[in-house]
């Protein structure tokens, strides 16, 4: 192996002063080689405890210390350490369709070397991007359908399948409802091509894994079946009494079977937009209990947000 010849200096990354040479293999094939680094030791030391012991150790400081990480991600990393404005830049400019799988190498390796502060940075970045409240999700969820419309606006909607995987591997749970249930109403019917439906922006059905796609077929089921049960036992107040005149009888009837449309409504994607279910509502004209029934669709929306976790057997503690 030729590795003299293979070795690459760093566009950026490497400073003629610095007292400190590391190289790293690229990704991908052997003969793809190094990129050599040049940093500074003091400032690599105060902000990793683990480069703090490994420097510490002594040897050679004129020797290139090999690193067992790809070059892609220890790039990441320096950048992140001694250039703080690229690393700013680098957080705003990653789509957020995108920002789960891209960053997701440099929170590891950041983990690795103890640089808590810039994995700590990266994971709030990417947990930012999901609403943690229903009125947090009525906020956000206007706007990523209004993005949804073209191309380049879409990849501004973060995606739940990376999202799920980011936030088990790096304990975010607090992501976790909102993702599971947007990957939950995503189309699966372009599951091979990715391909955006009228309704839903294309997942990453290719990132997710055996125990996600449980958990996202246990979470429908158990949304559905929650709300159907609903749809049953949820029934007009005027058949309350008894004793119902024909013509009340009929109100009631209608009033129920709009009960029973309000509700799927808001299971099929109300929580998407909660003017949704109102809008059914009033399409219904003469119905009894129109103002119990708007009541009734708002607090169906909360229950469901509640219920997400149950439903996706998600546990929230860290
Ligand atoms: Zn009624």
């Amino acid at each position: 192996m030729d590795q003299e010849q293979k070795q690459t200096r760093h566009v950026t990354l490497y400073f003629e002063d610095g007292d400190l040479e590391l190289s790293a293999r690229k990704a991908g094939s052997d003969d793809e080689g190094c990129l050599l680094f040049c940093v500074y030791r003091a400032q690599l030391r105060r902000v990793s405890p683990v480069f703090c012991d490994m420097l510490a150790l002594g040897g050679d400081r004129k020797e290139v210390v090999e690193m067992p990480d790809s070059a892609e991600d220890l790039a990441a990393l320096l950048e992140s350490v001694f250039i703080s404005s690229s690393f700013v830049l680098r957080l705003w400019d990653t789509d957020p369709s995108r920002s789960a799988v891209e960053l997701s190498g440099l929170v590891r390796i950041a983990r690795k070397y103890q640089v808590d502060d810039i994995a700590n940075v990266v994971i709030r970045h990417i947990s930012e991007l999901w609403p943690k409240s229903l009125a947090e999700w009525d906020k956000t969820f206007p706007t990523w359908m209004e993005n949804r419309k073209t191309t380049a606006t879409s990849k501004l909607i973060p995606e739940p399948a990376s999202a799920i995987r980011f936030a088990n591997e790096f304990n975010v749970p607090s992501i976790l409802p909102a993702a599971f249930y947007f990957l939950a109403v995503q189309s699966a019917e372009n599951i091979e091509t990715a391909e955006e439906s009228p309704h839903c922006t294309a997942a990453r059905w290719d990132l997710t894994e055996h125990t996600m796609l449980l958990q996202l077929i246990r979470g429908r089921d158990h949304m559905r079946s929650e709300f159907l049960r609903e749809c049953q036992r949820d029934r007009c107040i005027v058949g309350f009494h008894g004793g119902l005149p024909a013509t009340l009888a009929a109100t009631r009837d209608k009033c129920n079977a709009a009960r029973a449309e309000v509700l799927l409504t808001i299971l099929r994607g109300g929580l998407g937009n909660p003017d949704q279910g109102h809008a059914t509502i009033n399409a219904y004209q003469d119905i009894c209990c129109k103002r119990e029934m708007t009541k009734r669709a708002t607090n169906a929306r909360s229950e469901m947000w509640e219920g997400l976790p149950g439903f996706f057997a998600i546990s929230l503690t860290q």
